[in-house]
């Protein structure tokens, strides 16, 4: 669907530094750090990997265990392919507490009705901008929808989103999860239509400087190898540790990152899981 207009999100940026991941600031919702070795993150759906079991699509999902409340971030594009992968990955709907939903795009949200067929009492987090049908079918289904605007929202004690970005003039606006470990923030996106490194500065400004991992969908494909050896250059000078790009980031954003971060490119796609092993203590 179209954007509606653009929103100029002023955000709080005096306090981002000296902050840590546990710290609060005034408007800043209240969280605290999961040990990262209970952190368990699957992907259910993506366009890169895939077996004989699970099905590689057009899209992302992925889903979050070992925090207060077990998070299912987005759908995927097709809803059989999204239940043969969850089903697959001895994911059951049952284990999901809440779902996050990053954009009104068809590859984030289109597994929804089959999603909906096996779990409709939980609760899921859109952005307010979201279309009136959706937020309609949503309600209709029996789910209690959650309307985030700009500012961020706790889901659970050791996750928030960080609120409704705008995707400028010709995206939707999009909303990203982030998760507080004892590492650093994990920050996971959809399709990063705001920009990935928008994305990253403002996870930064309201949580903390500390990125331990950002993964998802970076939205690189359009951009040339200057382009993204520029990003590469902004995520090393915004400290983030680790990188997982996968669904739009394109296959050019991958080898980027993976020659530019090495052992702490995260080679991710459907059926990756992502836990504490994953990641080296940081040197001091
Ligand atoms: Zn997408
Ligand atoms: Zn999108």
């Amino acid at each position: 669907m179209a954007c509606f207009g653009i929103v100029l999100l002023l955000l709080p940026m005096a306090g981002a530094h000296g902050m840590d991941s546990s710290a609060q600031a005034e408007g800043i919702p209240m969280i605290e750090p999961i040990d990262i070795q209970k952190l368990r993150i699957t992907v259910i759906y993506d366009n890169f990997g895939g077996n004989e079991k699970l099905r590689a699509d057009w899209g992302f999902s992925c889903f979050i265990q070992g925090l207060e409340r077990t998070i299912l971030f987005d759908t995927g594009l097709d809803g059989a392919i999204f239940a043969q992968n969850m089903e697959g990955l001895k994911i059951s709907p049952k284990q999901v507490d809440l779902l996050v939903l990053s954009h009104e795009h068809g590859d984030h949200i289109g597994g929804l009705p089959a999603f909906f067929q096996m779990r409709t009492n939980l609760s899921v987090w859109v952005p307010s901008s979201f279309s009136a049908p959706v937020k309609a079918y949503i309600r209709k289904a029996g789910a209690l929808l959650e309307e985030v605007a700009d500012d961020p929202r706790p889901l659970c004690r050791q996750a928030v989103t960080l609120g409704k970005m705008s995707g400028g003039a010709f995206w939707p606006d999009e909303q990203v999860l982030y998760i507080a470990t004892t590492e650093g923030g994990v920050v996971i996106t959809g399709c990063a239509h705001p920009g990935i490194v928008a994305i990253v500065e403002r996870a930064r400004a309201l949580m903390g400087p500390k990125i331990l991992l950002v993964m998802g969908g970076f939205h690189l494909s359009p951009y040339g190898e200057g382009q993204i050896r520029r990003i590469v250059d902004d995520f090393k000078r915004l400290g983030v540790r680790y990188a997982a790009p996968c669904h739009c980031s394109g296959v050019l954003a991958r080898k980027c990152f993976r020659e530019a971060y090495g052992p702490r490119y995260i080679d991710i796609g459907v059926g990756t899981v992502i836990t504490g092993a994953d990641f080296k203590p940081a040197s001091p």
